[in-house]
């Protein structure tokens, strides 16, 4: 076992996960420890396991610790954050760890089967090798069933993590859930959000900055940790929140809305120019396109179907970034016509200092929207935004449903 102090230098601690969380993993850890030195096998470890929690608890941050500990070469504290294999892990350079994200709708299948196909693979320089799929929710039917095989009968040297928001049919495939360990991830608070982002010493925050980002990311750390380092993220951010008091503004409101949705849809596109030029150029090549000489028209006929499948699936990426940048904007509407309400309905103090805001940073326009409007029409306010956000997530256009949802705003802060 590892000692009691020097536990205190784990990346578990490092991470600042709750007991809940730690406690599973580091026995996970001992006990696949010792089944590698042929003390047997004990049932705290299992080779496939389901990491829940909302968007930003940490779940693969949790995911991230438990790699780190399983790949860790000290002999006494399992994720000693000094060792070779701790440190290859945190830069995300170790071999035996894979990490699987994607920026697509859905996990495809040809993509599951390209991992699965490394997952069975033994191990390079670790005892374990680590697969862990940050949005599991992404897997359709058929990526889900071809994974199926492998966590049902895992290669013997590998351990997979599913990440997903909850154990909920819509969530996570039922037949991956039924076999795989759960462990939920419960969203932190403000400072245990702080104390991941002082820790990560890639950031090199001040404990300035840390607070800040912390104080607003509503226990987001992904949230906190990307307003804490990109200047972009704050201007958006800045720019969102200055809808509510837009709202009683009228041709400004409608302009805001163009305004959202254009930027977020130049974010979507520049962000992605550059890997998607790549990923046509790598396609034709694969495909022999340029090429001349017998039988390259014939093949080149067939391609034209795989170029548009491409297309396809790019436009699905794109669409899926930018509804996920104007999602992250509604949040922070929300969380102000919830600072608002809170104040009108006498739930929060009105005066300084600015304790239980979401966003600290405009309580003086949350304390104007409350002195305008009941507490109840702030409800409703918030409603039209939760409304919109679910609304997006249909194939409707971003500028109909926002400039819908300012309607509403509108009508509930009696400006119509
Ligand atoms: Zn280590």
């Amino acid at each position: 076992m590892a000692p009691v102090s020097s536990a205190s230098e784990s990346v578990f601690t490092a991470a600042v996960l709750s007991p809940h969380v730690t406690v599973p993993l580091v026995a996970a850890v001992e006990a696949a420890r010792s089944a590698g030195r042929g003390e047997g096998a004990s049932a705290a470890m299992t080779h496939s396991w389901l990491f829940t929690g909302p968007p930003g608890s940490g779940r693969s941050v949790a995911a991230k610790a438990f790699a780190t500990a399983l790949v860790c070469e000290d002999p006494d504290v399992p994720g000693c954050r000094r060792c070779d294999g701790c440190r290859s892990a945190a830069v995300g350079s170790h071999p035996d760890i894979t990490w699987v994200h994607t920026d697509g709708v859905v996990i495809q299948v040809s993509e599951a089967r390209e991992v699965i196909k490394t997952a069975a693979a033994m191990p390079t320089v670790a005892p374990w090798r680590i697969v862990v799929f940050e949005d599991a929710d992404r897997f359709n039917d058929s990526s889900a069933n071809a994974l199926l095989k492998s966590i049902e009968e895992p290669p013997e040297r590998t351990v997979f993590i599913l990440c997903a928001p909850s154990t909920d049919p819509e969530d996570i495939a039922v037949t991956l859930r039924s076999r795989c360990r759960h462990l939920y991830v419960p969203t932190p608070s403000r400072d245990e959000v702080e104390a991941v982002l002082l820790a990560d010493e890639r950031l090199g925050l001040s404990p300035e900055q840390a607070a800040w980002a912390a104080e607003v990311a509503g226990g987001h750390i992904g949230r906190a940790r990307h307003l804490a380092s990109e200047e972009k993220a704050r201007a958006k951010r800045a720019s969102a929140l200055k809808l509510p008091a837009l709202v009683y503004e009228p041709g400004e409101a409608y302009r805001f809305v163009t305004d959202l949705v254009t930027s977020a849809k130049d974010e979507a596109t520049s962000s992605v120019a550059e890997r998607e030029e790549k990923e046509l150029a790598d396609l034709q090549s694969s495909l022999g396109m340029g090429a001349k000489g017998r039988g390259v028209a014939k093949a080149q006929a067939g391609s034209a179907g795989q170029i548009k499948e491409l297309e396809k699936e790019q436009k699905n990426r794109r669409t899926r970034m930018l509804r996920d940048s104007l999602d992250l904007a509604l949040i922070d509407i929300a969380g102000m016509y919830r600072d608002a309400m809170m104040v009108a309905a006498g739930a929060v103090d009105g005066e300084e200092p600015v304790g239980g805001f979401l966003h600290p940073d405009q309580a003086k326009v949350s304390r104007e929207l409350a002195r305008r409007n009941a507490p109840e029409s702030l409800v409703q306010c918030i409603d039209a935004v939760s409304a919109c956000r679910e609304t997006l997530t249909y194939n409707v256009k971003p500028e109909v449903a926002l400039t819908s949802m300012v309607g509403r705003l509108r009508e509930c802060c009696r400006q119509v």
